[in-house]
């Protein structure tokens, strides 16, 4: 409940066209801080990741159907959350403000004497030309730039559009909501006197996977997007910056484009790994196989924990190692320097970054990233005979590593701080999407996922699909051949980021 001190206050926040990293910088600080979201549906829900687990988080639809909200109950909403709650975040699609009534939210609480902030966002308009390399205000041609609302042409009775105006309109006329009466939007214009083949252009979808364009001359271009199936939320483009240069449109030239994507780590990294897939200009496909588990409460572990500034070398094998075992010593009110003068090897440049989060610079790291190479290079970079090294690894780490350790004569106690376990996850639809050949890609990124998923899969419904499949490192190919999958990239360095690199280098290989 709200006191005096504690007044609520109501940000009317715009969520960006899509493209969840569009979002601004103050839009995510309060989606982070609020006791309460009530969101819209041109909102990309992967935004409500920044939101407290804790917060009440309202969907609120407009337009027809079950479970839709009118604006009338949206507003009841937001004072009844406003009396409730003290940071209440009214997550609006675009830019809070373009047609989107926030006039009347606003007005509301400000009859209601509740405090309001607005935090603009980049409208469609905007973001969906420069998605689609249209340049709305381009010198040489349109100097004047109008945004007009599609929804109103349907209406017979008095209009707040001026086609008069607009068909002498010499500029960029942008029309949002236009596509239910497109055909309506035309047809006022050329009575009104402008030109047939005014270019006009239709981007639907903004700045996501599925962004596409139809370019065509007005009179055309209704027919073509039936035609084509093109749908909404699109904004329609007229006047000659909707021409626009093919060379500029940018985003869906992306190798990844298009390109649909499963990801088969457990959800943490699968958020990762999807969102570089996104500025890739690919299209993730999340398929959470494993979930891990902290191992941090066996006596083995606490043990080597204690005991942890006696070795020479403490050895990470991975960025999730990393994480757990800082989370562990957090809990128990320790820091890196329980590590005293111990010195750190790690597998790679992602767990060495992992490290520098809290504040640890690795003492080595191999040129090739894998377990064996790590041991292997770890000897021909200093003597370990007698040499205490601590390795903090996955429970499903294989033998190699120690083994290579043992013939340098170190001294390895192998303690696993967590281990991984199948993730409870329907596959039924994944395997419709396969058969029917709408996913490109499976990835995996550990020899566990890999054989989690074939678990629920099988390898022949795979191989006999066009589904490319792209392995992290030798370790996870060789399990995937075990399962008799065949591989058609395998990342040349073996790291998420390396992983996404393969596939967009077969991609500009095969296709280009
Ligand atoms: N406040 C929003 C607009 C709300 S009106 C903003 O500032 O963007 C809804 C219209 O916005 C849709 O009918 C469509 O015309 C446009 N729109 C929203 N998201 C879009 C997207 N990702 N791609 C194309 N058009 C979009």
């Amino acid at each position: 409940m709200t006191d005096e001190k504690h007044k609520p206050c109501v940000y009317l926040v715009g969520s960006g066209p899509g493209d969840a990293e569009l979002l601004t910088v103050r839009g995510a600080q309060l989606l982070k801080t609020a006791d309460c979201v009530i969101y819209d549906k041109l909102v990309n829900p992967e935004l409500l990741k920044f939101a407290r687990p804790d917060a009440e988080i309202i969907y609120v639809p407009k337009r027809i159907g079950k479970g839709s909200f009118t604006q009338e109950q949206i507003n009841e909403l937001i004072l009844a959350k406003a009396s409730e709650y003290r940071i209440i975040v009214r997550l609006k699609g675009g830019d809070p403000c373009v047609f989107a009534r926030a006039a009347e939210e606003a007005l509301l609480l400000a009859n209601a004497g509740i405090e309001f902030e607005i935090v603009p966002g980049i409208t469609a308009a905007i973001a969906a030309a420069e998605y689609a390399g249209i340049m709305l205000t381009d010198r040489n041609y349109s100097s004047q730039l109008v945004f007009v609302t599609g929804q109103e042409a349907d209406n017979k009775q008095i209009s707040n559009i001026d086609w008069e105006l607009l068909a002498k309109f010499r500029g960029t006329i942008v029309f949002y909501m236009g596509m239910g009466n497109l055909e309506t939007i035309v047809r006022r214009l050329t009575e009104e006197g402008m030109r047939e083949d005014t270019p006009a252009a239709i981007i639907s979808n903004a700045t996501f996977p599925n962004q596409r364009i139809l370019k065509a001359p007005m009179n055309l271009i209704n027919q073509m997007s039936i035609e084509q199936k093109f749908e909404a939320p699109a904004i329609v483009v007229l006047g000659a910056a909707a021409e626009s240069d093919y060379r500029l449109n940018w985003f869906m030239k992306k190798p990844l484009f298009g390109k649909n994507i499963v990801v088969t780590r457990d959800e943490k990294g699968n958020a990762d790994f999807a969102s570089r897939i996104v500025r890739h200009g690919g299209n993730p496909i999340k398929v959470d196989t494993i979930r891990l588990k902290a191992l941090t409460n066996t006596t083995r572990f606490i043990e080597a924990v204690q005991k942890i500034s006696t070795y020479d070398w403490i050895i990470f094998t991975s960025g999730n190692g990393v994480s757990i075992l800082f989370e562990f010593l957090s809990g128990i009110g320790k820091d890196a320097r329980i590590f005293g003068s111990a010195k750190i090897a790690c597998i790679g440049k992602p767990t060495a970054e992992r490290l520098a989060e809290f504040g640890i610079k690795a003492d080595f790291v191999p040129t090739v990233f894998t377990s064996k190479q790590l041991a292997r290079q770890l000897i021909a970079f200093t003597n370990l005979h007698n040499k205490k090294v601590l390795l903090l690894r996955s429970e499903l780490g294989n033998d190699e590593l120690v083994s290579i350790l043992a013939n340098g004569n170190a001294k390895t106690d192998d303690v696993s701080l967590y281990t991984a376990v199948p993730a409870e996850t329907e596959y039924q639809w994944l395997k419709g999407k396969i058969s029917e050949g709408t996913v490109d890609w499976l990835t995996f990124a550990s020899p566990f996922s890999a054989e989690v998923f074939f678990g629920k899969i099988s390898a022949e419904l795979v191989n006999s699909t066009d589904v490319r499949i792209a392995s992290i490192g030798p370790i996870t190919t060789e399990r995937l051949k075990k399962l008799t999958v065949k591989i058609t990239t395998e990342a040349s360095e073996h790291t998420i980021e390396g992983l996404v690199e393969a596939i967009e280098e077969y991609a500009n290989d095969k296709y280009l």
